[in-house]
């Protein structure tokens, strides 16, 4: 049983982060106690198949004890260093240079911050400085994809193409603008090249528009992610990459979802040997063990604002934990998982995932099924043909979410109609059976 006290307190007093605010209270919360694996263990006794990897970020799964004895050992040896006033510690440090070493070669210097939030901020931030920096002040204007997320920090989420993240917190400021996102499912368009010459034109159109010397950065997710898991036709992320190149924009990519074997590589970047200007991680990072980000930005960034005129002063950029040790110690641990056999079991089961995902379109429900390595979704409609929105406000009386919560299952459900997985990397074929299974019990209970 679910202890009644302490679903009061949480109503009382806890502010749930992207939550209804009385909503929530009315309904309470769903209290999570331990975890194994793929499998989560509820305060009212039953067990959860989680196949949304907690906030898409356990990517190693719970319980990984060598990952808490790394923590262990790091807080007993030193559990604080800071990196102000020309102090480090080794795990930060050697976590920084694994990291230039996994990702594109364009990336030579990392910014550790706590998540990913502010992982976007802080590429904000120093793309600001860099371009004041090299004398081109003018470009303050940043690009990013509608229905794109990049966090909820103050400017940040106006980068976020989500309409909840901007009602009544006066963002996107005037220097935030958005393009179409590559919803191939829902656009105009039959093939990806269509829609990949039609995003380029897009973008093309909006740099004129703003003009190329105002405009400093684009910014996008190779896949969106709580955008709805839209998976951008093969091709799309390179011909952006080039574009911005072209027209002398930074790109920034933010893999803070696909980062860590999530897509069937280390980085989803690699799927199309895309070198960004800057990527923005976070989650996989550390599977959620413990909270860490990061932004990796290029020589030139780097140079252009240690060289700068400014090349005496600080860069007024920083926060107490930055490169924590603990979260560091953590992150080279599961760095380690992934490298050991973790991504190697991943790219295996990939296939497996995808064919379970893809025979869902059997169902009178679905419209859509997607997905790259262990990300995907899939999208209900009420008519097939005309793609016609399936809306659960006509037939339920509770979330989709909530339908499979009793089928002991755990996955996001975005505008209840896509619903989107995430499954941790040590996902096993029964793993997929078990989700599959009660994916279909939840569906034909919504049908
Ligand atoms: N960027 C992307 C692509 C994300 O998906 C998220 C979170 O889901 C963020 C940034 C923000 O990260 P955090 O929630 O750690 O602040």
């Amino acid at each position: 049983m679910q202890t009644p006290a302490l679903t009061d307190l949480d109503s009382k007093y806890l502010v749930h982060p992207v939550s209804n605010f009385r909503d929530h209270q009315e309904k309470g919360v769903k209290i999570l106690t331990s975890g194994d694996g793929a499998w989560l263990t509820a305060a009212d006794g039953n067990t959860y198949l989680d196949a949304f990897a907690g906030l898409w970020c356990v990517n190693i799964g719970y319980g990984q004890q060598r990952v808490v004895d790394a923590a262990i050992t790091q807080m007993t040896t030193l559990p604080y260093a800071t990196g102000y006033f020309g102090f480090g510690s080794e795990p930060a440090i050697v976590l920084a240079e694994k990291l230039v070493s996994m990702t594109p070669s364009s990336l030579q210097h990392v910014y550790f911050s706590l998540g990913g939030s502010d992982a976007v901020d802080a590429a904000i931030r120093y793309i600001t400085h860099y371009f004041n920096a090299i004398g081109k002040p003018t470009k303050k204007h940043i690009i990013s994809l509608q229905r794109g997320y990049h966090g909820s920090s103050s400017t940040g989420a106006g980068i976020t193409g989500l309409p909840a993240f901007h009602a009544n917190f006066d963002v996107p400021t005037p220097q935030q603008h958005k393009i179409s996102c590559p919803y191939l499912y829902r656009s105009e368009f039959t093939t990806g090249e269509e829609l990949i010459a039609a995003s380029v034109k897009e973008l093309e159109d909006k740099v004129a528009e703003i003009g190329a010397d105002n405009v400093a950065a684009f910014f996008c997710e190779p896949v969106v992610g709580s955008g709805g898991v839209i998976v951008p036709p093969k091709g799309w992320l390179k011909a952006i990459a080039d574009t911005c190149k072209r027209l002398g924009i930074l790109f920034l990519v933010d893999e803070v979802i696909t980062g860590f074997g999530r897509t069937g590589k280390m980085f989803a970047c690699e799927h199309e040997g895309v070198e960004p200007d800057l990527m923005t991680i976070a989650k996989g990072l550390t599977s959620g063990y413990a909270p860490m980000g990061a932004v990796l930005m290029s020589d030139e960034i780097f140079n252009g604002i240690a060289d700068g005129p400014n090349k005496a002063a600080v860069v007024g950029h920083g926060q107490t934990y930055s490169a924590h040790p603990v979260s560091a110690a953590v992150a080279l641990e599961v760095i380690k998982i992934y490298e050991e056999s973790m991504l190697a079991h991943a790219q295996s089961v990939a296939p497996y995932f995808e064919a379970k995902l893809n025979a869902c379109m059997a169902h009178p429900l679905v419209g859509d099924a997607r997905s790259i390595g262990l990300l995907g979704a899939v999208e209900l409609v009420a008519d097939k043909a005309t793609k016609r929105q399936f809306d659960p406000a006509l037939k339920l009386n509770e979330t989709i979410a909530d339908i499979a919560w009793k089928h002991k299952l755990i996955f996001r459900a975005f505008g209840d109609n896509i619903l989107g997985f995430a499954p941790a990397l040590c996902f096993t074929e029964s793993d997929f059976d078990a989700l599959f299974e009660r994916l279909q019990l939840t569906l034909d209970e919504v049908l």
